[in-house]
């Protein structure tokens, strides 16, 4: 028997048997893994592919985060600003093109009082019967109480990495104690809570994605979102990234095949999360990107249903999968993916 399959065999996994798995390149273990990860989702979370339909609903953003396009400080970027109504509108449709959840994602956009949030989640949980995901940012325990008294039922806040230095280079005007603690405090307050990272960082390790990937599991994550980083021109870390290019000059790394690795060493050890094929990967690898995920741990595609007017401004990173397609054409192509793999769009 070998290493790698006395890994895979083991039911838990510590951080030396994660790094094995994520130092992986032999074709043939890198096989090995993904077939391990696939069954193991088989297993735990059936064949169903969960769609959830992402509003964007601000580009504004009181943050600095140095690897954001659409930070405090891109004085290039056209801001928008969604009415509510045209949130809840925009909900509603997603309801009628089959959509059971979606998920409102922002900036850090202090317009959107906890007062404007509970009216959205009011009027959408009185026209609808969708699940509302919210990823609206800190904000304080309070406000999280209010939301979840509202109906909202789940909350995504990705902790971007856990190696703290690194996070206080990427968030000069935040804290990471502080967004552990907000995920704590959503969990405690009976939140689905979905956290993440982002792959390929300019001083990213190999050693902290171990312990993200232990992380998730202390906190018990219902939903792990991992991409890859893609560099925004009009970013601070840009500068880092033309120097050092991903990772760290002397840590080549395929950067697409590592996102595979981390989804499927991280269903290993996180059996039961929803972890979504996201729109960085789909971007990396807009052919095949999710399809690949799914087969290879992922269980949840988030389909964009934001009006093709804004999606372009809610530009994190450049070329956006998607950015040019309509909510329900959007709907049919991610449904045929779905198919074209064996697995059943829920
Ligand atoms: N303000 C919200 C939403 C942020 S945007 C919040 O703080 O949760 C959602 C996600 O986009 C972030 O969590 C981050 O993981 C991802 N993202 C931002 N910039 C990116 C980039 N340049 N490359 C890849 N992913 C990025």
């Amino acid at each position: 028997m070998s290493l790698t399959n006395d890994i895979l065999n083991k039911n838990t996994l510590n951080k030396s048997d994660i790094l094995h798995l994520l130092n992986l390149s032999e074709p043939s273990e890198l096989d090995r893994l993904y077939n391990k990860a696939n069954e193991v989702r088989k297993q735990y979370k059936g064949d169903e592919v969960h769609l959830r339909g992402i509003i964007e609903l601000s580009n504004y953003c009181a943050r600095w985060c140095t690897y954001c396009g659409i930070n405090a400080g891109n004085k290039q970027l056209e801001r928008y600003r969604m009415p509510v109504e045209e949130i809840v509108i925009t909900a509603q449709k997603a309801w009628e093109l089959g959509y059971k959840t979606v998920v409102l994602q922002s900036g850090e956009d202090k317009f959107y009082t906890i007062d404007i949030v509970e009216e959205i989640i009011h009027s959408i949980k009185t026209t609808t019967s969708l699940i509302i995901t919210l990823g609206l940012g800190e904000r304080p325990e309070e406000e999280f109480i209010r939301m979840k008294q509202a109906g909202a039922d789940r909350y995504l806040l990705k902790h971007e990495t856990s190696d703290k230095e690194l996070y206080k280079k990427l968030h000069p005007d935040m804290s990471f104690e502080n967004r552990i603690n907000c995920l704590k405090v959503l969990k405690k307050l009976g939140f689905e809570t979905g956290s993440g990272i982002m792959i390929g960082i300019p001083g990213q390790t190999l050693e902290s994605i171990a312990e993200d990937i232990l992380l998730f599991k202390e906190l018990n994550i219902d939903m792990i979102g991992m991409g890859p980083y893609i560099s925004h021109p009009n970013t601070p870390l840009h500068e880092d990234f033309l120097k050092l290019g991903y990772f760290t000059p002397d840590f080549k790394v395929d950067l697409e095949e590592l996102v595979y690795k981390i989804i499927a060493t991280t269903r290993l050890v996180n059996k039961t999360a929803h972890i979504p094929a996201t729109t960085a990967l789909a971007t990396t690898n807009p052919a095949s990107g999710r399809e690949l995920a799914l087969t290879r741990g992922a269980n949840v595609v988030m389909p964009n249903v934001t009006d093709i007017k804004y999606r372009k401004l809610y530009e994190i990173y450049p070329a956006k999968a998607c950015i040019n397609e309509r909510p329900e054409d959007c709907r049919v192509c991610i449904d045929k993916r779905i198919r074209s793999i064996g697995r059943i769009p829920a």
